[in-house]
């Protein structure tokens, strides 16, 4: 390889030419292999330069297939989610989105839209005769169902965006009941500061971890407890509010204090992980044998009534006599310090978020998918309801439109910097 104007020799390389328009992006493309030192870099990139070319945008070739036709919209934005994958079950979801399983779900609602809007439009050129009402209904439910396949794709528990950003799981629980130190076991680092002094914690510490191919993101939130102190009240209420949206909440408390397990009845249902904590602390004796064999699920009673603050607006009734060591026997049994039991917790918490996030149909991966489907069945529902065949007919369209959006089939124009601008250079 050489200087075309000096002709001085640059380096050994070796170089690919892919004609047009059989190329990734649909037009002419020399690859150029060459030894990457910085000096050769620099040599070959400057000889380049004078022959008028320059580096690429971020995004920059996958923009260029996305206008040639090579890929759509959603596959585009699958390459930056494959360049993105940090865990297996992301590289996983960001492949079928390349492989064009979405893309080909949604082209399908467009070219069942566009025969409905055919048949709609070709009635409404025949002004004067009514639409017979057989193909009014039929055209009726063929939205209805188009409308619940939609509706149905969209009330996937936002798993696809999570998978995404990260399954969020919040650890709760009392203060000093070792959830920092919980976090840091399972992190394998000093990603929070651990002391005995309760409310260190005052704020959300997120540690990212792979779990079983499944990105994790462990939130330790501050203890929860009645404070005066307003830093740890603001501590708290954001505590709260991440523990409402994560996917699965584990309550750590204290295995030496089960009467704080008490307090885990605020947060009902299959979502809570009851984690008694310190057990290297409890005498063997009174540790409960088959929670410490297995990993048992909590069966937490929605009945048990705590008296924390935290635990009031739960709709629980009193259960008289309910026998607290039976909740911790409930409990995970394990300690942060010595790493007892932490295997099992991690193991009972991969096969939760496995069973909810291994997905069988392709699910939609970002907000801007979402809001363009919610924009085509709001405009269904308008076209379902319209009184004239125009205006009908009008509603279908714009369903179509938002459904284009998405592919990248229609007006994209203005998303494009947008979507590319999160790209890496090279792609
Ligand atoms: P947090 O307030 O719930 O985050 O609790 P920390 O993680 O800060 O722990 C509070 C104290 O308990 C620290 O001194 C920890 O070293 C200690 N601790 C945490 N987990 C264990 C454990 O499993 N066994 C023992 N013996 N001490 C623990």
């Amino acid at each position: 390889m050489s200087n075309p104007e000096t002709g001085e020799r640059l380096d050994d390389g070796l170089v690919l030419w892919f004609p047009a328009p059989r190329s990734a992006t649909g037009e002419d493309v020399a690859e150029f292999h060459v030894h990457g030192s910085r000096a050769v870099l620099a040599a070959v990139m400057e000889a380049l330069r004078h022959l008028g070319l320059r580096l690429a945008e971020p995004g920059e070739f996958t923009r260029r297939a996305f206008l040639h036709g090579k890929l759509d919209l959603l596959q585009a934005e699958a390459v930056a989610d494959l360049a993105a994958a940090e865990t297996e079950a992301q590289r996983r979801q960001a492949l079928r989105q390349l492989d064009g399983e979405l893309g080909g779900l949604y082209r399908g609602w467009s070219q069942r839209l566009t025969r409905i809007l055919a048949h709609l439009e070709a009635a409404i050129d025949f002004p004067d005769e009514d639409l017979p009402p057989e193909i009014e209904n039929r055209i009726l439910g063929e939205i209805d169902g188009l409308i619940a396949e939609i509706e149905r794709h969209l009330a996937d528990g936002h798993r696809g965006e999570r998978l995404r950003d990260g399954i969020m799981v919040a650890i709760i629980g009392p203060p000093n009941a070792g959830k920092s130190s919980l976090l840091n076991r399972i992190a394998r680092r000093d990603a929070v500061i651990t002391s005995p002094i309760a409310g260190t914690t005052r704020d959300i510490v997120e540690v990212a971890v792979d779990l079983q191919g499944y990105p994790v993101v462990l939130a330790d939130t501050a203890g929860l407890r009645d404070s005066d102190d307003v830093v740890e009240q603001e501590g708290l209420r954001r505590a709260l509010g991440r523990a409402k949206e994560a996917e699965i909440r584990l309550f750590v408390f204290d295995a030496r204090c089960p009467d704080q397990a008490r307090a885990a009845a605020a947060w009902p249902g299959p979502d809570t992980v009851l984690v008694a904590n310190k057990i290297d602390l409890v005498p063997a004796c009174r540790q409960s044998p088959q929670s410490r064999a297995s990993t048992v699920m909590p069966g937490l009673d929605p009945g048990i009534h705590g008296d924390t603050p935290l635990s009031k607006g739960v709709d629980g009734r009193d259960k008289p006599g309910h026998d607290e060591i039976e909740t911790t026997g409930n409990a995970l049994q394990i300690s942060a310090l010595t790493g007892e039991g932490i295997d099992g917790l991690l193991s009972v918490l991969g096969e939760r978020v496995a069973q909810t996030y291994r997905m069988e149909a392709p699910v939609l991966t970002r907000a801007r998918h979402r809001q363009a489907l919610e924009d085509a069945a709001l405009s269904l529902r308008r076209a379902l309801g319209a009184t004239l065949p125009e205006l009908r007919a009008e509603d279908l369209r714009l369903a179509l439109r938002s459904l284009g959006r998405i592919t990248g089939t229609v007006d994209v124009e203005d998303l494009l910097d947008v979507i590319f601008r999160d790209f890496c250079i090279g792609k």
